[in-house]
């Protein structure tokens, strides 16, 4: 776990010490790079966490910042203004549990976020990075929850921003970005014409931090703290398996790789557990991908109601892989008719109402469980990605009053079938 680069440098980014490729291992100082010089691979923080303790983490702040030690952010990173996210609940479900038919089931319920999906995790540890790179504009291509993330905190932080998304995007999500005011650009194009841009922008505005692409191995690292907080909330150890959806597929190797740290550090016992992906089957590069067990990952074009989670092109997708054959889990996909199964099974057994990457997640465990692929016996946690309030139309034609009736209680009475 100890790692660090040859050339040392002079920035605050905690216990980060340097980038690494992932692919050829070339090293190179802290900065605003996410390409390896050398092969193109992608980069990822490395750092020295020397020791850490249970403790420093508990008597931390009620936010992310309280794994601050485990981050590429500043030491003094909750004295500047951020939107603090994180120590959402985890949610024991048992009336799901019953319903799926398996024994210990948990919820991450990351709706609890400030802009209601996990997506502030990601955006809070890429902006404090940013301020110590000398970054003045925070800036994303999204799908959605991403632009609400970004165009929060940099209000928050007096930052301007920059957010670029599919005109397509789902109304809800527009008008949650827009309300904060900062450069909000619709462009015709799906999701991946639209990081294209970004990359193609990035280049040429070098004081414009793409959160998830020219500070994205900063912001990838915000994924961790999901990972953290489970092995935390269920008071310092890993569950046994976990269902993460994927889109770019970052999300679920940083859980994998919160846990691993977690272990490594003697934070938890280094239990074994299994890591399994979920993918809405209009998008499910990854998933198709693990089945034909190929480890290079073909570009589909998106087609689900599952926007949040409608990435063609993963960029994480052969590590996704890679974590999950590793963890002995699996990659499995449903279809949008099961996606709103899955939003309404969880609204209806936990009083929690998912966005459709929720019921993506939903409706995967339940085919993993069918299918015999996640074991029923062992403890699993289900990671709820964001709040169903974005994403109204996905039930709008389901779920309804059950009569309306004239002001008088035999009316009612009688609308009930009494
Ligand atoms: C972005 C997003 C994800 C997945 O993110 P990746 O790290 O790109 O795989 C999952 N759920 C929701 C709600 C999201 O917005
Ligand atoms: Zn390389």
């Amino acid at each position: 776990m100890t790692t660090s680069v040859g050339t040392p440098t002079t920035l605050d980014l905690g216990p980060a010490t340097g980038l690494s490729c992932r692919e050829c291992g070339h090293r190179v100082p802290l900065a605003a790079e996410f390409a390896c010089g050398e092969c193109f691979g992608p980069l990822e923080v490395s750092y020295d966490f020397g020791a850490v303790r249970r403790e420093d983490i508990e008597a931390g702040p009620r936010s992310i910042w309280r794994y601050r030690r485990l981050l590429p952010v500043p030491s003094d990173v909750d004295s500047h203004p951020n939107t603090d996210p994180g120590c959402t609940r985890l949610v024991r479900a048992d009336r799901l549990a019953a319903e799926l038919g398996v024994r210990r089931l948990w919820v991450k319920d990351d709706t609890g976020n400030p802009t209601h999906s996990f997506k502030d995790r990601v955006v809070a540890v890429a902006l404090a990075a940013a301020r110590t790179l000398g970054f003045t504009v925070l800036a994303c291509p999204s799908t959605g929850n991403l632009a609400n993330a970004v165009a929060a905190a940099a209000a928050r932080a007096g930052w301007e921003s920059v957010v670029l998304i599919p005109s397509s995007l789902e109304r809800a999500k527009v008008l949650t970005t827009a309300v904060y005011e900062g450069a909000l650009i619709a462009v015709d194009g799906n999701y991946d014409d639209v990081n294209r841009l970004a990359t193609e922008l990035a280049a040429e505005h070098e004081d414009w931090a793409f959160v998830n692409v020219n500070v994205r191995p900063y912001y990838a690292e915000g994924s961790k703290t999901l990972g953290y907080e489970i092995a935390e909330q269920l008071g310092w150890r890993l569950p046994s398996q976990v269902v993460v959806p994927v889109a770019s597929g970052s999300q679920l190797t940083k859980v994998d790789k919160a846990f691993r740290e977690l272990g490594e550090l003697g934070l938890v016992e280094p239990t074994p557990y299994r890591v399994f992906g979920a993918q809405a089957t209009g998008c499910a590069p990854v998933s198709a991908a693990f089945k034909a067990g190929q480890d290079v990952v073909a570009p589909v074009r998106p087609s689900t109601i599952a926007r949040s989670l409608a990435i063609g092109a993963p960029a994480d997708g052969p590590y996704v892989l890679d974590a999950v054959r590793r963890t002995n889990g699996a990659v499995e996909d449903v279809t949008d008719e099961e996606v709103v199964e899955g939003i309404r099974l969880l609204a209806r057994t936990e009083g929690i109402f998912a966005e459709t990457a929720g019921g993506v997640t939903v409706a995967t465990a339940k085919k993993l469980i069918e299918t015999g692929q996640l074991d029923p016996d062992a403890e699993t946690v289900l990671l709820i990605t964001g709040d169903g309030l974005k994403t109204l139309d996905a039930v709008a034609d389901r779920v309804g009053p059950r009569a309306t009736v004239a002001p008088s209680a035999a009316a009612v009475r009688a609308a009930l079938g009494f």
